[in-house]
């Protein structure tokens, strides 16, 4: 039988305590069924429960396991990545562990990979069991996203996706460090297409992503593949120039024509804090690129190693032999 790995899972975890042994149960299930070599990745994202000590028992006792443990919570996207960086399979499987996305949709992915796609993503039909400000920022967030580049990223669809070797290698590639890795999948292109399913209700425990996370990833996406913000930050400068000259103009006119001081204390208030606002909001969103240059500048590792098990590489990017 050949020894090379077909299919690597990625499974980033952070306090996944309550789901992850059902999660491996599952994805074992699954994966069973394909009766190739498959491995999977579990990355332990900086965790403070008891999700490291289930992942070794795994571990222990299934040799495909493999369990790379993060120094501290570096964010699922560079969870993400480091499971990339790791992966020896011949596709490559990103899954949440919560099983929203259901496991057994891996099979429909590969399935589209052996007829010649080397993307499969998951498109969101539906999504269970999320509250309504979840479902509706996510909606209006994937939107805004598309309208702001000209790359084809498609709406309603996270991190649960497959990906050929070929792609997997491209995007380990790419040195960024504010990583939206599923914008990264789409500028990198190759031949993509989707399977569709119901996003279930999270298996146990609750979200990961609080609103500051959510905020964060939002505009790592729309940083990392548009300069949109920027644009329009230069034309309502623009906009509120021309309107300052006709508002002044009118201004004195009234006061030489009609004599008519319409000049008041609160007038020249409101429209100083709103100018003032419009400036600060400006320079925050140049903020948000310069602060991601700083980051890059910088040149340190998206993520560190504190140590692995059942896996036996030289990671060639952080020279860590394990
Ligand atoms: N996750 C992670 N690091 C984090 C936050 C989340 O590795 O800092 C993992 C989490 O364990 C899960 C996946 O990322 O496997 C998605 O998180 P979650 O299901 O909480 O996000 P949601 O589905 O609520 O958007
Ligand atoms: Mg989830």
């Amino acid at each position: 039988m050949n020894n090379k790995i077909m299919y690597s899972i990625v499974v980033p975890l952070y306090n996944e305590e309550l789901v992850v042994q059902e999660t491996y149960r599952r994805l074992k299930s699954v994966m069973d069924n394909t009766k190739e070599n498959y491995e999977i990745l579990f990355v332990n994202d900086g965790s403070k429960d008891k999700t490291v000590n289930i992942v070794e028992g795994i571990c222990r006792n299934d040799g495909r396991i493999k369990l790379i443990n993060f120094s501290r919570n570096f964010g699922h996207q560079a969870a993400i990545t480091a499971g990339m960086d790791m992966a020896l399979g011949a596709a490559v499987v990103v899954i949440d562990a919560d099983l929203q996305d259901p496991p057994e949709i891996i099979l429909e992915m590969i399935k589209k990979w052996k007829e010649g796609y080397e993307v499969v993503y998951g498109k969101r039909a539906k999504r269970e069991g999320e509250t309504f400000f979840k479902k509706f920022t996510a909606k209006a967030f994937y939107r805004l996203l598309k309208s702001m580049t000209t790359i084809d990223i498609p709406v309603d669809t996270g991190d649960f996706r497959l990906i050929d070797r070929k792609v997997c290698n491209a995007l380990i590639s790419l040195p960024e460090k504010n990583r939206y890795v599923r914008g990264l999948v789409s500028w990198v292109g190759y031949k993509q297409t989707c399977v569709e399913f119901v996003r279930q209700e999270r298996f146990a425990g609750e979200t990961k992503y609080p609103l500051k996370k959510m905020m964060k990833l939002a505009l790592d996406g729309i940083t990392s593949l548009s300069y949109k913000p920027l644009i329009i930050s230069g034309y309502l400068g623009v906009l509120t120039f021309i309107a300052g000259i006709f508002a002044t103009i009118g201004v004195i006119i009234n006061q030489l024509i009609n004599r008519i001081n319409i000049i008041s204390l609160p007038l020249i208030l409101s429209i100083n804090v709103t100018m003032f606002g419009l400036v600060l909001g400006c320079i925050g969103i140049m903020g948000q690129y310069i602060g991601r240059i700083f980051d890059e500048s910088k040149g340190r590792p998206i993520y560190i190693i504190d140590s692995t098990i059942n896996y036996k590489r030289v990671d060639k990017r952080y020279e860590i032999s394990c």
